[in-house]
């Protein structure tokens, strides 16, 4: 998607502080973090979505998942994290291009 922000940031078209890239996602620190560390993790696939995922993204999820434990333990946050995904309007999605948000870090996040 040539408009998407996000997909600029994976081909390197934005700066970002990114944390980790291979060939198939990207982690990067969210420019408004909500918590000491607040890191954003996508695929480099244009989904908009996890609404318009299918089995075909299975592994591909999977592994940002696991993948997201592994980097925040990397960043700092040895006793746990929250992951949030944001997914539509209706979620609170602003950029339409399918990410995790991983943070954590606080002394203490909201319970919702
Ligand atoms: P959403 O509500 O779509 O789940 O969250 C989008 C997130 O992307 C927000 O937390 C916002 O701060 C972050 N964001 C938006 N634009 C940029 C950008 O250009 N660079 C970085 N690093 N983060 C961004
Ligand atoms: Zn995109």
């Amino acid at each position: 998607m040539s408009d998407c922000i996000f997909c600029k940031i994976a081909k390197g078209e934005i700066p970002s502080k990114k944390l980790y890239e291979d060939d198939e996602v990207i982690a990067f620190h969210d420019i408004r973090p909500i918590a000491p560390v607040h890191f954003l993790l996508m695929p480099r696939l244009h989904v908009e979505s996890l609404n318009e995922c299918s089995e075909v993204h299975a592994a591909l999820l999977a592994k940002m998942l696991l993948l997201g434990s592994r980097l925040a333990k990397e960043q700092g946050l040895g006793t746990g994290f929250r992951t949030m995904i944001n997914t539509g309007t209706g979620g609170g999605q602003e950029v339409f291009h399918l990410h995790f948000h991983i943070f954590g870090g606080s002394a203490a996040l909201p319970k919702t």
